[in-house]
């Protein structure tokens, strides 16, 4: 492998949970370069609230993957909405060329020969490797991207449309994915269909004007009204505050084909009454991946009404991660960003003012290459 650069990478790390709000900048070993690997040189990188669940280890009884490698760092990179250029590629790699700007996700790696990884749902596979905070088979955990490279395998590296900029890319290579898989998944086909997207944040801003784009009436759900100036210049045709409005289910009966959740808990979410509002058989999708106490509570009696489904959805796939792109680049949508420069004080700040709801709708880590002058 041709190396013009440093053997070991940079990033801003934690050993500790309870610490999870001061990352320290750490040099650290990548893992293993395989054939198809690909070195990202980052450029910028969106602060998802998966990164509070994983530095707290809220979605964990065990403690850090790191502490306990079997080689590799002892402390915890985050970061999975990547943008950068390629600067290196595995003697395999045919997905991406060295100077090209790539985007990747929150998965990077996938055993490749599946039946699921055949299907386009490589994020089920078996052996799927999350971008930062996962294990792979030889025991190294993965490192995130708020760091000076990201090493990943080249299916999970997506090129990006000349049109977007990397920071409003940035937020759409995981938020964006993550909720792009199932409004596709849950409305094609249809003529004329209801949205409703729950829990307006990173990943519900984002289902907002993607599913205005991809053609659905959008009806936003938010727990109070301070959003919904924001939620109508996104696109959203409705909204409802449904702390506000005490019977707000039942002028919205058989309203919708499809309800997206992308809240970060459950505690103020009335579930009964959203699968009340849905067609017959129709489905309500969580992504909102809240910590792991936090259950969804429901009595079959629930579901008599109109014998809803509900499911989860994880992240997507290469595909839907392609004509995501090009719907943002054909439609013109972008998320709507906040930038920070990347140092110990800005990766605090983002997470901190991400963890008390203080972000207007995602932040873009930027100013890699001053940083780490790459
Ligand atoms: P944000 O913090 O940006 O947004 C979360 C939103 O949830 C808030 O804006 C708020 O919306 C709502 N919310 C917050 N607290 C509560 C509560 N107590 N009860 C009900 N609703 C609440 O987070 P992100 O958008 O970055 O992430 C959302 C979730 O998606 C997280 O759990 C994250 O881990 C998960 N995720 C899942 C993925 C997957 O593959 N399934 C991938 C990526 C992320 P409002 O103010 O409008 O009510
Ligand atoms: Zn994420």
């Amino acid at each position: 492998m041709p190396v013009d650069y440093p053997r070991e990478f940079q990033g801003f790390a934690i050993t500790d949970p309870k610490d999870w709000d001061h990352p320290k900048l750490t040099s650290y070993e990548p893992k293993k370069f395989g054939p198809h690997d690909v070195d990202i040189e980052v450029e910028c990188c969106g602060i998802c609230a998966t990164e509070l669940f994983c530095l707290k280890n809220q979605w964990s009884s065990e403690p850090l993957a790191c502490l306990s490698s079997a080689y590799g760092p002892k402390s915890q990179v985050v970061g999975h909405e990547v943008v950068g250029r390629v600067v290196a590629v595995g003697d395999d790699v045919t997905l991406c060329r060295k100077g090209e700007r790539v985007g990747l996700g929150a998965q990077c790696s996938s055993c490749m020969a599946c039946p699921r990884c055949h299907a386009h749902n490589e994020q089920y596979c078996a052996k799927s490797v999350a971008t930062y905070c996962s294990r792979y088979e030889d025991g190294y955990v993965s490192q995130g991207g708020y760091a000076s490279h990201v090493r990943a395998h080249e299916q999970f590296c997506f090129p990006i449309p000349a049109e977007i900029e990397s920071q409003y890319v940035a937020p759409l290579m995981c938020g964006g994915l993550t909720v792009y898989s199932p409004i596709k998944r849950g409305i094609e086909g249809l003529e004329n269909p209801h949205v409703g997207v729950i829990g307006i944040g990173g990943l519900g801003h984002m289902a907002i004007m993607i599913a205005k784009a991809m053609g659905a009436h959008v009806t936003a759900f938010s727990r109070s009204s301070k959003k919904r100036a924001d939620a109508e210049k996104m696109g959203a045709d409705a909204f409802v505050a449904t702390g506000e409005q005490p019977n707000w289910s039942k002028d919205l009966f058989d309203g919708f084909d499809l309800l997206v959740n992308c809240a970060s808990s459950t505690t103020q979410l009335d579930l009964d009454a959203f699968l009340s509002v849905l067609k017959v058989n129709k489905n309500f999708i969580s992504v909102g991946l809240p910590e792991m106490d936090d259950k969804f509570v429901l009595s079959p009696l629930t579901f008599m009404g109109n014998g809803p489904c509900v499911g989860v959805s994880k992240l997507g796939s290469r595909q839907e991660a392609i004509e995501l792109l090009q719907l943002a680049a054909t439609r013109g949508f972008r998320p709507w960003v906040e930038t920070i420069k990347i140092s110990e004080a800005g990766v605090h700040e983002g997470l901190t003012r991400l963890d008390a709801g203080d972000v207007r709708y995602r932040f873009t880590l930027v100013g890699f290459h001053d940083f780490f002058g790459t």
